[in-house]
C-alpha cells in the first residue's frame, strides 16, 4: 500500500447542508472537491471524482464518517464528463440504485469520445490541421489513449439543458448551463443564499482550458458563461478544485483580460509568421510541454483561433493539409 491510498476522505460542512469531499487526483490537480448536498430525504452527490480505487475508499471513508450508506445517495449529478469528474460513476450508479443528471451536450461529448476509432480519427484529422507532425501526432495519441479509457459510457436518467430546479433540504439549486470548459459543464446556484457551485467554470488560481471542438465558438461560450455567473450575487463559490472562496466579479474580468492579452498575443504571433496552430503554440509556450500537456495546447490555440476568426480578425486558408492562419 502505497501512502497515496491515505490521501483524501476529508470532509467539512462549508455551509448547512453541503458537504465538501476532498478526492486524491493522480496528477498535477491534486485533489478534486465532489458535494454531498443533503436532500429532504437522503443526498445529492454533485461528481464522482476518478475511477481509482484510491477515490473511492476516500469517497467510502468520508461517507462512513458522516454515517450516508450508499444507498442514501439518491441522486448523482456531474457538472461535466472529465475523468476526475465522471470517474466512479460507472462504480457508483448500481451500488447507490440513484438516478443519473447530466447536461445534454456532454451526453452527446461522452458518446463521442466512447467510440474510440471515432474519436481517434477526429482527434488526428485535427492535429494535422493545425500542423502538427505525424510523429507527434502519434505520441499525442498515445499519451490519450489511456485517459481514453477511463471513460465508460453512462446512461442518463436526465438531461439537463439548464434552468431546471433541484430542491434540496435547504432550498432550491438552480442548474446554469456554462458551456466553454466543456460543452455541457453545469454550475448549480442556490440563489437565497448566495451559493455557487462552479465546477471547474470557475476556479480560483487557474484559468480552466477551454474545450474546443470543431465548429463552436468555444472561448466565446466560455466568456459568455462567465458574463452569466457574473450577472448572480454570489457570496461563495465552491469549486471542483481548490479552497471554497468569494470574489466572483473580480475573478471573472481577470479572466476575461487574460482570453484579451492571449488573443493579442495570437495575433502578433501571426504578423510574426506563425501561420499554424502548431507554430503558434510553439510561441506561446515556449517551453517543452509533454505530449499530454501540448495536446491542450493546440486545442487552447484552436479555441483562441476560432473566436477571433468569427469576429473577423483572422482568416484560414483550409486548401491545403495544415490551415494556414493569417489575419483576417
Ligand atoms: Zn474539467
Ligand atoms: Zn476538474
Amino acid at each position: 500500500m502505497t501512502p497515496y491510498l491515505e490521501i483524501g476522505g476529508d470532509y467539512r460542512e462549508v455551509v448547512p447542508g453541503i458537504y465538501m469531499i476532498d478526492l486524491p487526483l493522480p496528477f498535477s490537480l491534486g485533489i478534486v472537491n465532489v458535494y454531498l448536498v443533503r436532500l429532504e430525504a437522503g443526498y445529492l452527490l454533485i461528481d464522482t471524482g476518478m475511477q481509482t480505487d484510491a477515490c473511492f475508499d476516500a469517497l467510502a471513508r468520508a461517507l462512513e464518517g458522516l454515517a450516508v450508506d450508499w444507498p442514501d445517495i439518491r441522486r448523482i449529478l456531474l457538472t461535466h464528463i472529465h475523468p476526475d469528474h465522471i470517474g466512479l460513476a460507472a462504480r457508483l450508479l448500481p451500488l447507490t440504485g440513484a438516478p443519473l443528471d447530466l447536461h445534454r451536450a456532454d451526453d452527446e461529448l461522452l458518446a463521442h469520445i466512447t467510440n474510440s476509432d471515432l474519436h481517434r480519427d477526429w482527434q488526428q484529422e485535427i492535429l494535422t490541421t493545425a500542423g502538427v507532425a505525424p510523429e507527434m501526432r502519434a505520441l499525442v495519441h498515445s499519451a490519450l489513449f489511456e485517459v481514453q479509457q477511463s471513460f465508460e459510457r453512462l446512461i442518463p436518467s436526465r438531461l439537463l439543458c439548464g434552468g431546471e430546479t433541484i430542491p434540496v433540504a435547504h432550498g432550491l439549486l438552480e442548474v446554469i448551463w456554462t458551456p466553454g470548459h466543456s460543452p455541457g459543464h453545469v454550475c448549480l446556484y442556490d440563489r437565497e443564499r448566495r451559493v455557487l457551485i462552479s465546477g471547474d467554470h470557475i476556479l480560483q488560481h487557474i484559468s480552466p482550458n477551454i474545450g474546443w471542438q470543431p465548429g463552436h465558438d468555444a472561448l466565446g461560450e466560455f466568456l459568455s458563461s462567465l458574463d452569466r455567473i457574473a450577472a448572480l450575487d454570489v457570496d461563495l463559490i465552491l469549486p471542483s478544485h481548490g479552497a471554497p472562496f468569494t470574489g466572483h466579479r473580480e475573478w471573472v474580468r481577470k479572466t476575461h483580460e487574460h482570453h484579451a492579452e492571449r488573443c493579442a498575443r495570437i495575433l502578433e504571433l501571426i504578423d510574426g509568421g506563425a501561420s499554424t496552430a502548431h507554430l503558434i503554440a510553439e510561441k506561446l509556450w515556449n517551453r517543452h510541454l509533454t505530449p499530454f500537456h501540448y495536446r491542450f495546447a493546440i486545442f487552447e490555440v484552436l479555441a483562441h483561433l476560432e473566436y477571433l476568426e468569427r469576429r473577423g480578425a483572422v482568416h484560414a486558408d483550409r486548401t491545403g493539409q495544415a490551415y494556414l492562419w493569417t489575419r483576417g
